[in-house]
């Protein structure tokens, strides 16, 4: 796994202080509010975990499984196969916390399912931004690092499935991406 990675982006200790930066922000804009965290699975699994546990406020938590079919580096088409129930959002201050936002599609989309089933508030927090890739009308609300078009993978991110347990982000080096381009991975988030 290793051999694939071309370069490092952001190191573990690096990702562990931004973790810790955001958590602090996060628990001053929450304090006496009815958060409900809902990680969007799967890529925001690692850095969600990571975050919840430096956050010392009452919280819910829920999981959206949204998957959008590609050419394995871009997202195209989004369908939404798991969604708190109303009875989980009903009057909560919700945050969506996704691994990374790129052209917006995902968190726009599941922004309006959040306000639909009753959320008093609903606000955006990814570990990466590419604004430059931005097609719907979305920003983060909180984030660690913005980042150019480029395509990542690591810590929780995956390129075909694969990679998401590299405890860094990454760039892979070229070969790697152009082997297995042609066929859409159809990986969950
Ligand atoms: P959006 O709906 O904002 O275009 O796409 C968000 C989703 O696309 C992310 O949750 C992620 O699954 C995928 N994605 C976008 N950019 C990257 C990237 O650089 N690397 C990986 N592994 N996934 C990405
Ligand atoms: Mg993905």
């Amino acid at each position: 796994m290793q051999q694939d990675v071309e370069r490092i982006l952001f190191s573990e200790s690096e990702l562990v202080d931004a973790v810790e930066l955001l958590a602090g922000n996060l628990t001053e804009a929450y304090r006496g509010s009815d958060l409900t965290v809902v990680s969007v699975l799967k890529g925001s699994c690692v850095f969600a975990a990571d975050l919840i546990r430096r956050l010392p406020i009452p919280m819910e938590l829920g999981f959206a499984v949204a998957e959008s079919y590609g050419d394995g580096t871009t997202s195209s088409e989004l369908s939404v196969h798991h969604f708190p129930a109303r009875e989980e959002l009903d009057g909560r201050d919700v945050l969506l916390v996704d691994d990374i936002l790129d052209s917006g599609r995902t968190l726009s989309a599941l922004r309006t399912r959040v306000l639909a089933r009753g959320a008093v508030s609903v606000r955006t927090c990814v570990l990466l931004d590419k604004p430059s890739r931005r097609s719907a009308e979305i920003e983060a609300d909180f984030r660690c690092f913005e980042i150019d078009d480029l395509f990542v993978v690591g810590y929780g991110l995956d390129f075909a499935g694969r990679y998401r347990n590299l405890p860094y982000v990454a760039e892979l080096r070229a070969e790697v991406l152009a082997g297995s381009l042609a066929s859409g991975s159809g990986e969950a988030g």
